[in-house]
C-alpha cells in the first residue's frame, strides 16, 4: 500500500496571529492533527523544499520536492467560530493513486524510465542469446509477424529462436499523491499537489 507522497504543505494562520504548519520546518514531524480544533483565519500552501523533503523523509513520511505556486485562503472575516468542532474552513486531505510504468537494472538497481533501453549507470541491457553459435547476437532477426527474435547466423542454415537475458525489468510504480479540499463560505476549493499537463 503505497503511503501518501506530500509535495505541497498547508500553514495554518490563527485569527491571533500565530502559525500551525503542517510539518515543522526544523524537524520535518507532522503536525497534521495535533492543531484541530484552533480556529483558523487564513490557510496558506506552500511548495516542498528540497531540505524540507529530506527532514518529512527522515521522519518517515514521504515527501517530494516541488515548484508548486503558493496559493492563499482567507476565512470569512465575520464567521463564527465554534471551538467544539473542527473550525471553518472546512479542510480535508483525500489521495489520488497513480501508476507509473518504471524500469530497474538487474545488476546495479538503478530506476529510470520506460523509453530508454539501456541503464544509464552501468549500461546494462537486455541481451539475446544464441545457444547454437553460443554467443550474444547483437543484430537478431526480429520478425514481428510471427513474433519472433532469430539468429542471422543460423537463419542461412537451420534458422534458430534467440533467448532473451534479461537485465533490465519493468514494474509498477505506486504513488498515492495527496490533494486538499477546502470549503470557504459555501465555496469548495480544490488544492492539487501537481501540475496538470496539457496537450500541446
Ligand atoms: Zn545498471
Ligand atoms: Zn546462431
Amino acid at each position: 500500500m503505497a503511503r501518501p507522497t506530500f509535495r505541497r504543505f498547508w500553514v495554518e494562520i490563527h485569527p491571533d496571529g500565530s502559525a500551525s504548519p503542517q510539518f515543522d520546518p526544523f524537524t520535518g514531524k507532522s503536525h497534521e492533527t495535533s492543531d484541530a480544533g484552533q480556529p483558523v483565519a487564513q490557510v496558506l500552501f506552500y511548495p516542498i523544499s528540497p531540505g524540507l523533503a529530506e527532514k518529512i523523509r527522515a521522519q518517515g513520511d514521504v515527501a517530494e520536492p516541488s515548484e508548486l505556486p503558493v496559493l492563499s485562503f482567507e476565512a470569512p472575516p465575520c464567521q463564527p467560530i465554534d471551538l467544539e468542532k473542527r473550525p471553518l474552513p472546512d479542510f480535508y486531505r483525500t489521495g489520488t493513486l497513480r501508476y507509473y510504468m518504471r524500469r530497474i537494472c538487474g545488476f546495479c538497481e538503478a530506476e529510470f524510465g520506460t523509453d530508454v533501453e539501456v541503464c544509464p549507470r552501468c549500461l546494462a541491457k537486455n541481451q539475446w542469446y544464441c545457444g547454437t553459435c553460443d554467443s550474444l547476437i547483437a543484430e537478431p532477426i526480429v520478425d514481428r509477424e510471427r513474433d519472433q527474435v532469430r539468429c542471422p547466423i543460423c537463419e542461412k542454415t537451420e534458422p534458430r529462436g534467440l533467448k532473451m537475458i534479461r537485465c533490465i525489468g519493468d514494474f509498477n510504480e505506486e504513488k498515492l499523491y495527496t490533494h486538499y479540499v477546502l470549503e470557504i463560505d459555501g465555496h469548495r476549493h480544490l488544492i492539487l499537489d501537481y501540475k496538470i499537463k496539457c496537450k500541446q
